[in-house]
């Protein structure tokens, strides 16, 4: 199987398509953004990369930092984490707030922006709001190994100035006595997080202890137990994708995180992750042409966590 032959006919196939779907605006600094862009980077377990498009062109992240933070708030908190954010599917959209007032203020789980909100405020636990990002940044760089790697200043600032759902849902939740830390510096923490510039090749690089029992085997270093990356895998193919993560996961069959930048992050477990940038959004919020290019991979190589390898 070529991999770089195979993602060429995809970023071929593509070609006519980009620019489909609405690139995100309610975020100022994302609507300048050219909706034409198109980005896939795969790497896998030998670290042999497979790239095409604008690979190497950074990006807003946004909701795939979700996955990073998840991942240092369970290795600060352990399974306590769970006391804060649930594990289920939500259902509704991302930025939805009817289902936080049925469940007391409890997210569904960590990858709707509440739930989110509820794993910056245990990244927080010890930290001025400073400290939090700073080893946030400091985590993904390690995780990619790549200290490059840096938060989009502009980005963060223009959704401080107009993240009011989300300072809607935080303050939701603190006042059922769900946020520990002050609802300006949860916020602060989770707005910055979103506004990391990658590019596909650093963000697939950073996904690969996903696709590897918890050690990337490029630097050797154990990210987590494999019990945990399994479950954390299982996550993002549960809830993922938000209302789309049903959907998702008949298409492409692969444990994935999309952020409204465009980006997806895929993890095909025991060969490779996989990143895929393409502004334009589907309905759900979710990258169109993105999802699209990992269901064609999918389908070319047969890669699914519900069917055996081919042999
Ligand atoms: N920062 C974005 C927000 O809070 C993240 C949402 C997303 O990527 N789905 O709205």
């Amino acid at each position: 199987m070529d991999l770089q032959e195979i993602i060429d006919d995809i970023y071929l196939a593509l070609q006519p398509r980009l620019g489909e779907g609405k690139v995100a605006d309610y975020i100022p600094q994302l609507a300048h953004v050219d909706p034409r862009k198109f980005g896939m980077a795969i790497i896998d377990l030998d670290g042999r990369i497979y790239k095409a498009g604008d690979c190497d062109e950074p990006f807003s992240i946004q909701s795939v930092s979700k996955v990073f933070t998840l991942t240092l708030a369970l290795g600060k908190h352990g399974e306590t984490t769970w006391n804060r954010v649930g594990r289920e599917p939500s259902g509704s959209a991302f930025n939805s707030i009817v289902q936080l007032e049925h469940e007391s203020g409890k997210p569904r789980n960590p990858f709707i922006n509440a739930g989110a909100i509820a794993v910056s405020d245990l990244v927080l636990a010890g930290h001025t709001p400073k400290e939090a990002i700073a080893e946030i940044v400091r985590f993904v760089q390690y995780l990619a190994d790549d200290p490059s790697i840096t938060i989009d200043p502009e980005v963060a600032r223009s959704e401080t100035a107009t993240g009011f759902r989300n300072f809607a849902l935080a303050n939701f939740m603190k006042s059922f006595g769900r946020l520990e830390h002050p609802v300006e510096h949860v916020l602060g923490v989770y707005f910055h997080q979103c506004a990391l510039a990658m590019t596909c090749t650093q963000l697939a690089r950073s996904g690969l202890f996903l696709a590897a029992n918890g050690k990337n085997p490029l630097t050797g270093h154990t990210v987590v137990s494999s019990q945990r990356a399994r479950r954390i895998n299982a996550l993002m193919l549960t809830c993922g994708h938000y209302d789309g993560s049903g959907d998702f996961a008949y298409h492409v069959g692969l444990p994935g995180k999309s952020g409204v930048g465009g980006g997806i992050l895929a993890v095909a477990p025991g060969r490779a992750s996989v990143a895929v940038w393409s502004p334009g959004l589907n309905d759900n919020g979710n990258s169109l042409i993105g999802s699209l290019a990992l269901e064609m991979l999918a389908n070319r190589t047969g890669w699914s966590v519900f069917g055996a390898p081919a042999a």
